[in-house]
């Protein structure tokens, strides 16, 4: 039985004082032994907020990580850096990072590696744009996505990550793809992986992200290969993320 996991993306979103705020204000709704809840922050309120999760079960997240390990990199903030304060997850490839800021498929699978190598769980997002879609190479862009992670890093590394399948034209947009077109791509995610593994197959979290809010997430949820979602407006306001963790 797979654990399924919300994970909220605050994006460039918030001053130091409203993270601090946002991040009590979910705690308060949690209890003890909950567990499968992530914020992923701005990184340069990364020490502030691992200080009001600590000893809590929401876990940090970074929403991106470098591709090397260290070095010239102007700008860049390492898996090691992550690490240090208090990350557990690290975005990688999300689609806002591949359209706006070039990251490639090659350079996300860097990513990818460079996180497992600090012990950080690399939450690779992948998805296709609505032109894709329009021209059915949707499950071939999947392929490309997921392939050059596979082949960098190899398929035993997929055991220690979480894959979010993203529509890029659902992010952000208010359009939700349907509980069965969501389902169909995860379906497919993890049919790939189980041609070459079927128990990394069988264990690994595929969550879904694209506009979920608290009124559509149970009815994804309750998809057989949705392990949860990686939520970003909704995520921004407690009482919604906490109702869609609740959906769980
Ligand atoms: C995201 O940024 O990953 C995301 C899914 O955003 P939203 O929930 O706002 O569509």
């Amino acid at each position: 039985m797979r654990q399924s996991i919300v994970m909220g993306n605050w994006k460039m979103n918030g001053s130091r004082s409203e993270g601090i705020e946002l991040a009590n204000a979910i705690i308060a709704g949690l209890n003890d032994g909950d567990k499968g809840i992530a914020v992923c922050v701005p990184s340069v309120y990364l020490s502030d907020i691992e200080a009001v999760v600590k000893n809590t079960p929401l876990a940090l997240g970074g929403q991106n990580v470098a591709d090397h390990e260290s070095g010239a990199y102007t700008g860049e903030i390492s898996a090691f850096m992550l690490k240090e304060c208090g990350c557990t997850y690290a975005l990688v490839g999300h689609s806002e990072r591949r359209t706006y800021y070039g990251d490639t498929n090659e350079s996300v699978a860097a990513r990818f590696c460079q996180a497992q190598k600090e012990g950080i769980i690399p939450v690779l997002c992948i998805g296709e744009t609505l032109e894709e879609r329009e021209s059915d190479t949707t499950f071939a862009v999947i392929d490309e996505q997921l392939n050059a992670v596979i082949h960098m890093a190899g398929i035993d590394a997929l055991a220690n990550s979480v894959i979010a399948y993203e529509p890029v034209w659902a992010i952000g947009t208010g359009k939700t793809a349907s509980d069965e077109q969501a389902q169909e791509v995860h379906k497919y995610i993890r049919q790939q992986i189980a041609a070459k593994s079927q128990a990394i197959a069988d264990n690994v979290q595929i969550v879904y992200g694209g506009s979920v809010k608290p009124g559509n997430a149970k009815a994804i949820f309750a998809m057989p290969d949705i392990d949860g979602g990686l939520i970003g407006g909704a995520s921004l306001d407690a009482t919604s993320f906490l109702a869609i963790y609740k959906a769980i």
